[in-house]
């Protein structure tokens, strides 16, 4: 199947649309993909969720020869494969989980011209065998591109550099004339410079897109002494009408274990997340998290690298972030697809004390010191009033016009009072105790409080002993740490936190200037009153079809053991729902509705849309027009190369004797993944005996219902049984009735 030769596109956008539904390109994608249609060498600097993908993925389709992929995650090769192949394209990857004879099997796909995209992990790059392998791809499909994932990689400078990507220069060595694109949301100019370098780029263009994730709300809000039930109610309120997934980050693996069985108990689908979690745990809980088993993970931050789920509605930190830059790659996870998420910080005094006990254990002077700066960053992005996105681009050196009208601070500004009276009695309080205090101190003394401490210092004796009486400790607080910020007063940062005064808090003292503060919301108002549902802008009739859309989704993506996303976005269905879309040109019409999807989906969804209509008295079209089928529209059989370790895993279970049931114990995964595990590897030809999992006579029954209808729809075969028959029966009678009749 040579996807580029049979379409006719007139443009850059009639390709988007056919190939993968999209109606407009994002950003710079569409002068990235002219000059890599051009063979430059382009370097693309993009933020997470930006659409870095479709950058080499268009071109690979538009040109003769295939385009070879280098990726570090090999987690995510297996998505994106599996996305690209639900669009009818020709991908594959080949990396070590794969067996000698897979990898034997997909490398004579790639030589018989079949394969568009092949994804490989840089360690196996340069290996004989591949290299020679490599030069043979080149010699007969030929190559049209380099596309180099995750470049920061190369770069000892990233957050993340490998030492095999410092290899890829050789590509240039090797293959002069074939262009190379290198991408990556790693925003620092010193990788950027290190990216083009290293991979030896021959004069690149470089795009570099602004940082800024307009879809994504941010706000911060104050631990109270209830965090469990204040992290409940946020959950509940983000996750809307619509039950949409969200990720909640704890610091420490004991927090989320607490958590997790927490929320468990309180009804929440919930699932933990850690390092201290055996891989085989962590991977089933991952996967139930990305196909829409459970909304909820509860996670450390070793959840997120190499999870491609493009909707995540939401993201909480219920403890504090380490700093700024790992705040924004996490609060990044959420709203991948571009529909609107929300992003919360729980911010806790009680954390921070946490953060700076765990700093002083640390030996290094050097990395105490940039661990304090890191911690007083990030202090300084929750207790600030002003816009939370100006503040996190100013953190890359991005500019930002505020307001951004998507943030707390921006939708919500702070009420600014005049405290002057406040400060002066403060700062001369610092003045009296002779500047060689901490901020608490300071409020005891201004209190009034009978404390040892005061007492021995006799501090009770000063005169601004017990002036402060009218505001409360958190009030103190809040004046103290805005007056810090706007500069009015110094507080060490020598591990011990001393307040000073400076020039300007003479000129307070001296009743020169005055002082206006933003009054903290926690003070003025209750916490978490305000805010939009994310389905809010849906009516309630659109909501309603919206959630059978949504089962329906979750369904098809069960039949064929893919995530739900893949089937379609979240913006796709709420455009369904809107746009209660009937026929074939309306459908099509749809965002994220390309060729295959019309084939593949159309009927199904629109049936659903239409019977929803008659049942509520709106406008229904009458189905006249049909939609088009071609071969396409049965799935793809597959090969033994399709088969992974997770299959070879379920049949080596199955093989000692295990019922499927035992297998999905044994394997903490559902029992509908290991029946598609079995079906798929019916198809592939591996040795199973079907009449010990469905009885002979309910397989005729399905065997005629196939005749009938065709194999395509696994719901049509269904409707043709009756109910009595499930899915994951039928599942295996069509493989087996598939892999006989090829
Ligand atoms: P990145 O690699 O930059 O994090 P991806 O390539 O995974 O981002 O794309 C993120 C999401 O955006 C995907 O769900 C993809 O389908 C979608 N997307 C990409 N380009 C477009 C576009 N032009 N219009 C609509 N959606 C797009
Ligand atoms: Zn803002």
């Amino acid at each position: 199947m040579s996807t580029s030769a049979t379409v006719q596109t007139s443009s850059l956008e009639g390709a988007l649309k056919h190939f993968f539904g999209h109606e407009q390109f994002r950003f710079d994608q569409k002068p990235i993909i002219e000059q890599v249609l051009k063979n430059r060498d382009v370097s693309v600097i993009m933020p997470t969720g930006g659409g870095k993908s479709l950058c080499y993925q268009l071109p690979a389709l538009l040109r003769p020869g295939i385009t070879i992929v280098i990726s570090p995650l090999i987690a995510l090769m297996q998505d994106q494969v599996t996305a690209l192949q639900d669009n009818g394209i020709g991908a594959t990857f080949l990396n070590s989980t794969l067996s000698f004879e897979q990898v034997t099997a997909r490398q004579k796909d790639i030589l018989s011209g079949e394969i568009k995209l092949l994804y490989v992990a840089p360690e196996r790059l340069f290996t004989s065998s591949f290299t020679d392998f490599l030069n043979k791809v080149s010699q007969t499909v030929g190559i049209s591109t380099f596309a180099i994932d995750e470049a920061h990689c190369v770069s000892e400078w990233g957050h993340d550099f490998r030492p095999e990507y410092r290899q890829l220069f050789q590509l240039k060595q090797c293959y002069p004339q074939i262009p190379i694109i290198a991408l990556t949301a790693t925003a620092t100019a010193r990788v950027r410079n290190d990216i083009a370098q290293q991979l030896r780029l021959t004069d690149p263009e470089i795009y570099v897109s602004s940082f800024n994730r307009q879809n994504l709300y941010y706000e911060v809000i104050q631990k109270g002494k209830k965090a469990y039930a204040q992290l409940k109610a946020k959950i509940q309120e983000h996750q809307g009408k619509n039950k949409g997934a969200g990720i909640i980050y704890c610091l420490s693996r004991k927090h989320v274990n607490e958590i997790a069985s927490k929320l468990q108990q309180d009804g929440f689908l919930a699932l933990p997340y850690h390092a201290g979690l055996s891989s085989e745990i962590r991977e089933s809980n991952q996967n139930r998290f990305i196909r829409d088993d459970v909304q909820l993970i509860v996670a450390t931050i070793a959840f997120g690298m190499g999870i491609n789920k493009p909707d995540v509605r939401f993201v909480i930190h219920y403890d504090l972030p380490r700093n700024l830059e790992s705040y924004y790659q996490e609060a990044g996870r959420a709203g991948r697809d571009g529909e609107a998420a929300k992003c919360t910080i729980l911010f806790g005094w009680g954390d921070v004390h946490t953060v700076k006990y765990l700093i002083g254990q640390k030996t290094d002077p050097n990395e105490q010191r940039i661990a304090q700066q890191q911690l007083n960053q990030i202090i300084q992005y929750t207790e600030s009033p002003i816009c939370r996105r100006k503040i996190q681009l100013g953190y890359f050196g991005e500019h930002f016009e505020a307001p951004c009208n998507n943030c707390d601070n921006c939708l919500n500004p702070s009420p600014i009072e005049d405290w002057t009276i406040e400060a002066q009695k403060f700062l001369s309080c610092v003045y009296r105790c002779e500047q060689r205090f901490g901020m608490n101190h300071i409020i005891d003394v201004l209190r009034g409080s009978r404390r040892k401490r005061i007492l021995e210092l006799q501090h009770d004796q000063l005169s601004t002993y017990g002036i402060g009486q009218e505001r409360t400790a958190d009030e103190w607080r809040m004046l103290c740490r805005a007056l810090i910020h706007q500069d009015y007063l110094e507080e060490t940062t020598d591990g011990y936190s001393v307040l000073k005064l400076n020039n300007n808090s003479n000129k307070v003292l001296k009743k020169l200037i005055s002082v206006e503060i933003p009054i903290a919301q926690r003070i003025v108002k209750p916490i978490g009153s305000e805010k939009r549902d994310a389905s809010a802008e849906l009516t309630e009739i659109e909501n309603a079809l919206m959630s059978q859309l949504r089962s329906l989704r979750k369904q098809l993506a069960d039949e064929q053991s893919v995530p739900p996303y893949i089937v379609f976005s979240d913006a796709s269905l709420r455009q369904m729902a809107q746009d209660r879309p009937q026929t074939p040109e309306t459908f099509s019409g749809i965002s994220g509705v390309g060729n295959r999807k019309l084939i593949q989906y159309g009927e199904t969804f629109t049936q659903v849309i239409r019977q929803f209509c008659a049942e509520n008295g709106l406008e229904t079209t009458p189905s006249e027009q049909t939609f088009p089928t071609t071969d396409a529209t049965k799935p793809p059989l597959t090969s033994k190369s399709e088969i992974t370790s997770t299959h070879l895993t379920t049949y080596e279970l199955y093989q000692q004797g295990m019922s499927l049931a035992d297998v999905a114990l044994r394997r903490n995964i559902r029992l509908s993944t290991v029946n598609g595990h079995i079906a798929k590897l019916i198809e592939a030809g591996y040795e199973v005996d079907l009449n010990k999992l469905v009885a002979v006579e309910r397989q005729q029954v399905i065997q005629a219902a196939i005749l009938k209808v065709g194999i395509a729809s696994l719901r049509n075969i269904r409707e043709e049984t009756g109910e009595t028959y499930d899915y994951q029966e039928i599942a295996l009678v069509r493989a087996n009735w598939e892999a006989k009749h090829q």
